[in-house]
């Protein structure tokens, strides 16, 4: 039998409607000869709601307890799924994590997948079933306690069951009908994208368009699962929505395709500090070490006020996100005081936004950057800091003017235009 893996987010569980006509979904690809594994987010709302009530009552919480708690909005999604099939007739059973079994690492709150042994689920639908449910971002460790795999991990789950049982593809339910260009809600031209690579949509997601964990594409790259991204409240059919794939299966890309951006980005500069072999791993040794995730990384020579002094001086600039600053400055003043390294100032600028081109188009086009740059430039926005990998350019700008950068590349590189 073709086997088809759905996912079905949050929001496209919210209540018993919403299952209902995702069940319907569910009956479509059956009637068509697939057998499912079909894979539920708790309801939306539910899964904040439980970590609280974790937070509330122990904030130092025991992780195993806190995995506990917060795994239990997707067990009942999964059963309310379960129940609604076999209304419908469908021959359908529910699955924990442990009972399949999930098998990940210890490491409570972000266990990883270790293993995904398919002979019971297989011996399921060897009975005539037709339809697993599984309930998504959870598993069992080896010690036999429930785990869950980090937030938004549920698409995580699907990735992995589509790995793990050969699955066609990968199809994931939420509530917005593809993944597009850029953010629709700050740029009107956005057009939906009807394939993306794996590597680009991995450069989005983790640029903060939130459509996938980050996981999930990493996953989906590594046992090339093609996944598709499509609305659940729509009428969708096998064309709908966004297929991320192998680049392989699409056929001509565009140099660019899509821009993203992070409003919540920081930036700090060390301002003179003492040019010498070891002074880059004194800086980001404890930035790395009070958790601190650095970005974009500059060094320049620092101007010389002083010229009798005969030493060479460096300014380092780094980003990271806003809710860091105050423990990366910790970090630098504690060093600092320790006698680790000296700098003579340190100035942070909150106010920054990371605007980001991605295509994997750009690894045989020159002239991306030249382009991009003047681009901004013609809207007058200054770049403060320039970061560029094989299929990405990176640059960060005062916060104000982000949607118009947003916009002005969208419209430079004709993303408007399939
Ligand atoms: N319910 C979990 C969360 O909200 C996992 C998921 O929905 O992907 O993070
Ligand atoms: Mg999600």
């Amino acid at each position: 039998m073709p086997l088809l893996v759905m996912k079905f987010g949050g929001t496209s569980v919210a209540d018993l409607d919403r299952i209902a006509n995702a069940a319907q979904k569910v009956q479509r690809e059956v009637e068509r000869g697939y057998d499912v594994i079909v894979i539920v987010s708790a309801m939306s709302g539910k899964t904040n709601e439980l970590v609280g009530w974790v937070e509330k009552t122990s904030p130092l919480y025991d992780a195993r307890e806190y995995d506990a708690v917060v795994s239990s909005g997707e067990n009942v999604t999964a059963g309310l799924m379960a129940l609604r099939l076999q209304e419908m007739g469908i021959p359908a059973r529910s699955w924990q994590g442990w009972q399949v079994p999930i098998n990940t690492t210890s490491a409570h709150g972000s266990a990883r997948f270790v293993s995904i042994p398919p002979d019971n689920m297989n011996a399921k639908f060897a009975e005539g079933f037709k339809v697993a449910v599984v309930a998504g971002f959870q598993g069992l460790s080896a010690e036999g306690r429930i785990t869950t795999l980090g937030r938004g991990g549920s698409d995580t789950t699907a990735v992995a069951f589509a790995a793990a049982f050969g699955a066609e593809r990968c199809d994931i339910y939420t509530d917005v009908d593809g993944v597009y260009t850029t953010d629709p809600r700050i740029c009107s031209k956005a057009r939906k994208l009807e394939k993306i690579a794996f590597e680009e949509m991995l450069e989005l997601a983790s640029l903060g368009a939130k459509v996938l964990q980050t996981r999930s594409v990493e996953l989906a790259m590594r046992y090339k699962v093609r996944l598709r991204v499509l609305s659940s409240f729509e009428d969708t059919d096998e064309t709908s929505g966004t297929l991320v794939c192998d680049e392989d299966e699409i056929m001509e890309s565009k140099v660019v395709s899509g821009v993203a951006y992070s409003r919540d980005e920081a930036k700090m500069t060390l301002v003179k500090v003492e040019d010498r072999p070891g002074i880059a791993a004194a800086i980001f040794g404890p930035l790395a070490d009070a958790g601190v995730n650095v970005d974009m990384i500059v060094q320049n020579i620092s101007e010389l006020d002083d010229p009798s002094d005969k030493r060479a001086y460096t300014d380092m600039t780094f980003s990271l996100p806003t809710n860091q600053v105050e423990r990366a400055k910790k970090a630098m003043e504690d060093a600092k005081a320790a006698g680790q390294f000296a700098y003579a100032k340190l100035v942070t600028d909150t106010d920054v936004a990371k605007i980001s081109v991605v295509g994997i188009g750009m690894r045989s086009q020159v002239g991306v950057a030249a382009k991009m740059f003047a681009a901004l430039a013609a809207e007058n926005v200054n770049i403060k800091v320039i970061s560029t990998s094989e299929i990405k350019i990176s640059v960060l700008i005062d916060r104000k003017y982000m949607e118009l950068a947003v916009q002005a590349l969208h419209d430079v590189f004709e993303l408007d235009k399939a």
